[in-house]
């Protein structure tokens, strides 16, 4: 039921406001606007501090009939849907299988898939990074209030992703960078590292998650260093579909804004 979930998250982040990126930690320890330019005007965000509307919870809904056959609500599926109309259930929910890959905690399957990924762009003289892996719940309340105490809600909203709705917490998404600069930065889709890792990361079970331009669906702005694990079955699927994001992949509706 959504009630509870809301009152709860509304208990637990009582006086903030909103605002997480979707690669909210390391772009806002880097100060960067991570996934969405905050000049630029994009998603736009909810009320500010408006904690008193009951969300629907799409989640909990009945799909439609061009929707996939596949388990997108449970937290712990590889086709889990996190986005700004299907947050995490529960909200503070966190994976058992997390393992250490470069510094960073992913689910074990996705660490060895990012593995045999990292392992083929080297073979190319390709030195991938990894920047951020999973975030808790916890950690990304923190990381929100910093978001919005610096920007603000709505500009925090637009680049960044509310407790509970961030992909990072399914442990299934990752950053990556380069030993050649503009991390987490729009200059980072020109870099040899992330066009290859676009091409190829369906090999290994990936998806860029927020591809660009496609802010009006996803929720986010281009974020070229983003990669999401939905299995190799399921990324070559994607690949082959030509889909522009995942939510239309998989049949669900656009999901620009927060719906509270
Ligand atoms: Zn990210």
């Amino acid at each position: 039921m959504p009630a509870p979930r809301f009152t709860r998250r509304a208990a637990l982040t009582a006086g903030t406001a909103w605002a997480l990126t979707a690669c909210s930690a390391q772009e806002a320890e880097k100060d960067d606007a991570a996934g969405g330019s905050p000049s630029a005007s994009g998603p736009s965000a909810s009320e500010s501090g408006s904690v008193d509307t009951s969300p629907a919870s799409p989640a909990e809904s009945a799909p439609s009939s061009s929707r996939s056959n596949l388990d997108h609500a449970s937290p712990d599926s590889l086709s889990v849907l996190v986005n700004k109309h299907y947050p995490l259930s529960p909200l503070d929910w966190a994976p058992n299988d997390l393992v250490d890959f470069g510094g960073v905690q992913l689910r074990a399957e996705v660490a060895q898939a990012a593995e045999q990924m990292f392992s083929a762009a080297a073979q190319q003289g390709l030195a991938l990074t990894m920047l951020s892996g999973f975030r808790s719940y916890d950690y990304q309340i923190q990381t929100y209030d910093n978001w919005v105490n610096t920007y603000g809600q709505e500009q925090a909203d637009t680049a960044s992703a509310r407790p509970g709705y961030s992909e990072h917490q399914t442990g299934l998404a990752f950053d990556i960078g380069s030993a050649g600069g503009c991390n987490l930065q729009p200059c980072f889709a020109e870099t040899p590292e992330a066009q290859w890792t676009a091409e190829n990361c369906h090999k290994f079970g990936f998806v860029l998650r927020f591809p660009y331009w496609q802010h009006e669906t996803t929720g986010y702005y281009f974020e070229s260093w983003h990669f999401r694990y939905i299995g190799r079955e399921q990324a070559q699927k994607y690949k082959d579909s030509a889909a522009e994001n995942l939510e239309s992949f998989w049949g669900f509706e656009a999901a620009a804004d927060y719906q509270n």
